[in-house]
C-alpha cells in the first residue's frame, strides 16, 4: 500500500537506480527483484561487456590489440529484447544470453572491459536506456561514471567463499562446466582486474550505500532495499 502511493508521485519523474559490486554478490538478482516490484527497467550492464567478448572470441579479434577491438565494434549491435523466459540480451540479431555465461567468456571479459574505447561505447547506449525509462542497472562504475547523478545508488559485496559457492551452485544449476577453483579464482582475478584498471575503475561512489549481504537472505536484502530506496525517493521528492 504505502508502496503503491510512493510510486503513485514518482510516475512524474523518472528514476535511476545504481547498483555496482564484487562479481558474483548476487547484484543482478536483486536488481531484477526491484525492477518487478517498482516497474522498473533493469538493464545488466555486464552482459554487453559479455557479448562483446562473445562477438572477439567468435572472429579470432586480438584483444591486445586495442585498435583491431575498436574496429570490431563497428560490427557489434547489442540489444535487449523481453520473451517469456525473462530478458535476453541479442548480439546482432543473436539471442547470446546463455553463450555469454561460458568459462571462455568468464576469462575474458575483464581484459576486454579494459579497454576504453569498448567503454566509451557500451556507457553511450548505457546511457540511452535512461532518457525515456526508469532503470536499474547494475555493473561496476553505474554509480561513479555512467549514473554518477543516479537517485539511489547501492554498492554490494559478499565474502569471497560465500560468493564462490552462489556461483558455482548457480553454474551447476544451468550445466555450465568449471570447478569450484576455477570459479574462485576467475573471481577473484575480475576483481582485481575490475578495480585496477585506468578507465572507470570498480570502486564504491561516495554516495553509494555499501551492503554486505554474506548473512543476507534474498528476501531480506530486497526488503531493506526497497526501504532505502522508497525513503530516498521521498525525500527527493
Ligand atoms: O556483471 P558481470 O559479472 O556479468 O560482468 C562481467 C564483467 O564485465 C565484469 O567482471 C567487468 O569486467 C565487466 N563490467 C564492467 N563494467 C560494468 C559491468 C561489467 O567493466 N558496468
Amino acid at each position: 500500500m504505502i508502496r503503491s502511493r510512493f510510486f503513485f508521485w514518482s510516475m512524474n519523474k523518472r528514476i535511476v537506480i545504481a547498483v555496482d559490486g564484487h562479481s558474483a554478490c548476487g547484484k543482478s538478482t536483486v536488481s531484477k527483484d526491484v525492477a518487478k516490484e517498482l516497474s522498473l527497467i533493469y538493464i545488466d550492464s555486464g552482459s554487453m561487456y559479455r557479448a562483446v567478448t562473445l562477438f572477439c572470441i567468435r572472429n579470432d579479434v586480438n584483444i591486445e590489440d586495442h585498435q583491431q577491438v575498436a574496429e570490431a565494434l563497428e560490427s557489434i549491435n547489442i540489444q535487449f529484447s523481453k520473451t517469456e523466459k525473462g530478458q535476453t540480451i541479442l548480439l546482432n540479431g543473436e539471442d547470446v544470453s546463455d553463450k555469454i555465461r561460458t568459462k571462455e567468456v568468464n576469462a575474458l571479459v575483464s581484459q576486454v572491459a579494459k579497454i576504453s574505447e569498448v567503454r566509451s561505447k557500451l556507457v553511450e547506449i548505457q546511457r540511452s536506456f535512461a532518457k525515456t525509462e526508469s532503470i536499474i542497472m547494475d555493473g561496476r562504475d553505474i554509480g561513479t561514471v555512467v549514473f554518477p547523478d543516479a537517485d539511489v545508488k547501492f554498492f554490494l559485496t559478499a565474502k569471497l567463499d560465500i560468493r564462490t559457492n552462489r556461483r558455482y551452485a548457480e553454474m551447476q544449476e544451468k550445466g555450465i562446466e568449471g570447478s569450484l577453483e576455477f570459479v574462485q579464482s576467475n573471481l577473484q582475478e575480475r576483481d582485481y582486474i575490475d578495480s585496477n584498471r585506468k578507465d572507470s575503475p570498480l570502486k564504491q561512489a561516495d554516495d553509494a550505500l555499501l551492503i554486505d549481504n554474506s548473512e543476507l537472505s534474498q528476501e531480506d536484502q530486497l526488503e531493506y532495499i526497497l526501504n532505502i530506496i522508497e525513503k530516498q525517493i521521498r525525500e527527493d521528492a
